[in-house]
């Protein structure tokens, strides 16, 4: 090949990457622009105003916070009038001064009712004295759907595997930082959680989501779930319905619980 015929070669192939480029980032922003609802124009007053919410109150030590007025009170310290053990039983869980706590041997206690995507406010305190070390300690856990646990643990001066401390997506995430608080003390999970999404036939078209705040700290950035979480192995999704019960996993340790809520999210796949 001549050199000129090289150079004309060169710069063909640069002008298609030029292009390629250019059609790639006109694709991305075609693609954002789709996700901002077209029926409006910027900045359009007959927007419809989102709905007013009553923000609550943050929990202190001595006391727990008010939730957001348009949150589902699944536990106020009162009653477990809301939880269901095994199939559909009453929950068997011990219930005193304003908490609830795991009674060994009990089985995990879930919601009566179901949820799909939601914020969650969840608030546990670990054994004091502290007994036992690793996954012996202070161990309970939120299961989201039933299926995927962030992990409760007693992670103040305990060292576990990092995805099996307190805050991680159990066998999948360790957590971005150890925001743990000691025992006795009162923590707080925010969760926000997309289910996962399955075509008619059952398979997967979007995983699962979840992002965490430990204590008010960013511990979950938006991970992608790589199906349910488990002990020593990472089984595949399976389909499974919209709307599931939440659980509390009794794992033979007095954790108490206080103060749970949550807050439905509305489903637009579109
Ligand atoms: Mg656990």
């Amino acid at each position: 090949m001549s050199s000129r015929m090289r150079t004309a070669c060169l710069r063909v192939s640069s002008i298609l990457a030029s292009a390629a480029v250019a059609l790639a980032a006109l694709s991305l922003e075609t693609h954002l622009m789709a996700q901002v609802r077209k029926e409006w124009k910027i900045h359009d007053l007959d927007r419809p105003q989102p709905p007013i919410v009553g923000p609550g109150t943050a929990s202190t030590q001595d006391q727990p916070g008010r939730p957001p007025s348009d949150a589902i009170v699944l536990f106020d310290g009162k009653d477990l009038s809301r939880w269901r053990s095994g199939s559909d039983e009453p929950a068997k869980w011990k219930v005193e001064g304003g908490y609830m706590e795991t009674v060994k041997g009990s089985g995990y206690i879930h919601t009566a009712q179901p949820f799909g995507d939601c914020q969650l406010h969840v608030e546990w305190r670990a054994p004091v004295p502290p007994v036992g070390e690793g996954q012996g300690r202070g161990n309970s856990g939120v299961y989201l759907m039933g299926k995927y646990e962030i992990q409760v643990l007693d992670s103040h001066q305990n060292k576990t595997y990092p995805d099996g401390q307190a805050s991680a997506v159990y066998g999948q995430y360790p957590p971005l930082v150890n925001a743990s608080r000691p025992p006795g003390e009162w923590q707080t999970y925010d969760i926000v959680f997309h289910r996962p999404r399955f075509d008619s036939a059952g398979k997967l078209l979007r995983p699962a989501r979840v992002t965490v705040l430990h204590n008010g700290v960013l511990v979950q950035d938006n991970v992608e779930l790589t199906g349910p979480t488990d002990h020593m192995r990472r089984p595949p999704y399976a389909a499974h319905p919209d709307k599931l019960p939440f659980s509390l996993q009794d794992h033979a340790n007095p954790v108490r619980f206080r103060n749970i809520w949550i807050r439905e999210l509305a489903e637009d796949d579109s």
